[in-house]
């Protein structure tokens, strides 16, 4: 963890370099179709309290009824971070007043959590990996939303979230810099996306992150950490942190001292200001909740969604470097999202079994159909290019009947207009012309009409990418380049 490569992420101030100590805890909507404790629905964006039971409602006398399926989805995030399962966890009652709150408290976890300590391995931009502790992941309610911007001098409460499951899967300060941190969150809501049980919706305030931040002269013990709510994007989340680091450099090298405390994140002004003081865990008064027994399944259970996970990003990218050939690189950008590595895989397969060339398949998908994507500001669901048509073009490439700067012409035509590349390669005759003596011919033509070339070529063998540029381009791009070079290095007598 402490590796020397890491160490370099120093902030300077006046008084010398400083580390930034961070720690997340993320707030992962469960993906599932009833919420916690009720079986009203949790779609998004319906009516204002149009899904609320009478649980959620915190009517008189209504009692919580655990949804097994919340609990199967909690399993197999513990499960996907590497992390201990609790065969035994026990629901408290966290008590505080607010208006969107109407049980005034929430049902989560303090003392036994679900899921216990696990880990993350985070990828950098650099190629670098390094590994995030994870502390414990608990399940608890969201609570409703208040409105206050619908009415003069009203506020309303809109309780449709009201008693949705959430994970609140909480890291230790194991992260370093806001690069970090930001890639942490990424690649911890890349595997909640591949085990389905989060849909990492930012936008939606699906997965939102309070993030601590401590400042600390490198080799001393932590600082006091001030924790950053809900902050809603993955950009902020590094905005936020390099903001606070420094407000917290600037008061202790003013001779101040932190104040621990919860802040907002103002992406507008760029600028953390105080929420209110930190309450301290006693201040909820924990109890367990009486409406709710203990947790509790058995091994089999938790083996029984063990043997159910979809293969993970990790094991993707160890398996396309293993068996592909694929460079880290390659293979990260590939399995960042699910959809990629499946478009990927597709295109792979070919249709009556067998696997097509990885290198090339992996740098077609990449370079010119991500590449495409990006630049139109699409994402893969919305390709126009599907993975049969880009395995088709791989084939052509693959089997040398198009050149690989003709498959680019191609793999524009099948973007725009759609269409069996191989059936267009035909019908426009752009096949690659592979007949030596129809090849031959045009280098005789180019090599009498340039006898100074030639001369220069062959003090200066390099000369000869001149020629085959000369050839290629009066062939329209068709011939083959191998048998081009072969031909001009005898003709040329190199
Ligand atoms: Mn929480």
């Amino acid at each position: 963890m402490n590796a020397p490569v890491r160490s370099a992420k120093l902030i300077k101030g006046a008084t010398g370099d400083w580390e930034v100590v961070v720690g997340i805890e993320v707030h992962a909507q469960v993906t599932s179709n009833a919420k916690l404790f009720s079986g009203a629905s949790t779609v998004f964006g319906g009516e204002p309290n149009a899904h609320v039971s009478l649980v959620d409602a915190a009517m008189p006398g209504m009692l919580p009824v655990i949804n097994e399926e919340c609990v199967r989805q909690a399993v197999r995030t513990g499960l996907g971070l590497k992390a201990q399962i609790n065969l035994r966890s026990v629901f408290d009652r966290k008590n505080y007043f607010y208006p969107d709150l109407p049980q005034g408290y929430q049902i989560s976890q303090y003392k036994s959590p679900i899921v216990g300590e696990g880990e993350v391995i985070v990828d950098l931009a650099d190629g670098t990996s390094f590994t995030v502790g994870i502390e414990r992941l608990h399940l608890e309610q969201d609570a409703g939303k208040s409105l206050h911007d619908q009415h003069p001098s009203m506020s309303f409460v809109d309780l449709n979230r009201s008693g949705v499951a959430l994970m609140e899967i909480v890291s230790k300060p194991d992260l370093r810099s806001a690069d970090e941190a930001r890639a942490y969150v990424t690649k911890l809501r890349t595997i909640l996306r591949y085990l389905g049980t989060c849909d990492g919706d930012m936008e939606k305030g699906n997965l939102r992150a309070d993030v601590n931040v401590s400042v600390r002269k490198p080799g001393q013990p932590l600082g006091t950490r001030c924790e950053i709510k809900n902050v809603n994007s993955i950009r902020f989340i590094g905005q936020a942190i390099e903001t606070e680091a420094r407000r917290q450099i600037g008061i202790l090298e003013d001779g101040g001292r932190i104040d621990q405390e919860t802040r907002l994140f103002d992406p507008v002004k760029g600028e953390t200001r105080s929420m209110r003081s930190k309450e301290e865990a006693h201040d909820y008064r924990y109890f367990p909740d009486p409406d709710l027994l203990p947790l509790e399944f058995d091994q089999a259970f938790v083996d029984g969604l063990k043997g159910h996970l979809p293969e993970l990003p990790d094991e993707k990218k160890a398996r396309f470097i293993k068996e592909l050939g694929l460079t880290a690189y390659d293979a990260s950008v590939l399995v960042s999202e699910r959809e990629s590595a499946d478009f990927f895989e597709q295109v792979l397969a070919m249709d009556g079994g067998g696997r097509r060339d990885g290198k090339l398949a992996a740098n077609w998908v990449i370079n010119e159909l991500f590449g495409r994507l990006n630049k139109e500001g699409r994402d893969i669901a919305a390709s126009p290019v599907s993975a049969g048509q880009l395995g088709a073009i791989v084939d052509l490439i693959g089997e040398g009947v198009i050149s690989g700067k003709i498959a680019k012409d191609l793999f524009e035509i099948v973007w725009s207009e759609g269409g069996d590349p191989r059936a267009i390669v035909e019908s426009r005759g752009m096949k690659q012309v592979t007949d030596l003596s129809a090849i031959e011919k045009v280098v005789d033509d180019i090599v009498a009409a340039n006898p100074d070339k030639v001369a220069q070529a062959k003090a200066k063998p390099t000369m000869i990418g001149w020629f085959v540029g000369q050839v290629m381009k009066s062939s329209g791009g068709k011939a083959n380049p191998q048998a081009v070079n072969d031909l001009l290095k005898a003709k040329l007598g190199l």
